[in-house]
């Protein structure tokens, strides 16, 4: 799970921010030690129906949509051979973080336009939903979480024109009822922030992740690749 790919201070701490040569690093060594990376659906065709996997498959998932993922995280992942999967926030698109600048969370970041999310789609990516505008699923009022849910789909798909079937919880919020209203509206899976990897008994609604912030040492990518 990473956020943002980014060499510039300004745009925030290294908690949500891995500088690119740092996550260079880091795609070489999956490289070179045999990691392949797979979409989200195909973990879960494989769970569910027997699709075959490589060896060491790896879902590599960015959330919110930051526009360096494209600039930045989107050529180096090139370089080696992978994609990745990018929780797009919808009514940020061409936007900003206003969601995490409100809050005084993040400092001013910018997000993807369409151009960029289409780029991205076809250069393999898998573009998945991340709501409208960011709220805390689990606290707000169950109406609410559906529109959050069901809006942010049919947004993507339109731009998209095509099926958007994964979805991550911002900020790992929800609950059984946010995980059930994510089922009904559509999607085949969802992720969380809770750590670990997925697996075959692991319920598709509630998908654990291996979080990567700009602080770990190479070593430290190495032992959380491997913690779990
Ligand atoms: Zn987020």
């Amino acid at each position: 799970m990473y956020h943002k790919v980014n060499p510039n201070p300004r745009t925030g701490g290294l908690g949500l921010r891995v500088p690119p040569g740092k996550f260079e690093w880091q795609m070489k060594y999956l490289k070179k030690n045999g990691y392949e990376t797979v979409s989200l659906t195909d973990v879960l065709d494989h769970f569910q129906r027997g699709k075959k996997l490589p060896n060491k498959p790896i879902v590599i998932t960015f959330d919110d949509g930051y526009k360096d993922n494209h600039d930045f995280a989107y050529p180096i992942m090139k370089k080696y051979g992978y994609t990745g999967t990018i929780f797009v926030v919808s009514k940020a698109i061409g936007n900003t973080n206003f969601f995490d600048v409100e809050k005084k969370l993040q400092p001013e970041n910018k997000i993807m336009n369409w151009h960029e999310i289409k780029e991205l789609d076809q250069a393999g990516f898998i573009i998945g939903a991340h709501t409208v505008d960011h709220p805390h699923l689990a606290k707000v009022a169950p109406e609410a979480a559906k529109y959050q849910i069901e809006e942010s789909k049919r947004a993507l798909e339109y731009g998209l024109k095509k099926p958007v079937e994964v979805f991550a919880y911002p900020y790992g919020s929800y609950n059984d009822q946010v995980a059930q209203l994510t089922q009904q509206a559509g999607y085949r899976a969802a992720v969380t922030t809770k750590l670990g990897l997925a697996k075959q008994e692991s319920d598709p609604f509630k998908i654990h992740r291996i979080r990567v912030t700009g602080r770990y040492s190479n070593k430290r990518f190495i032992e959380e690749l491997h913690n779990y």
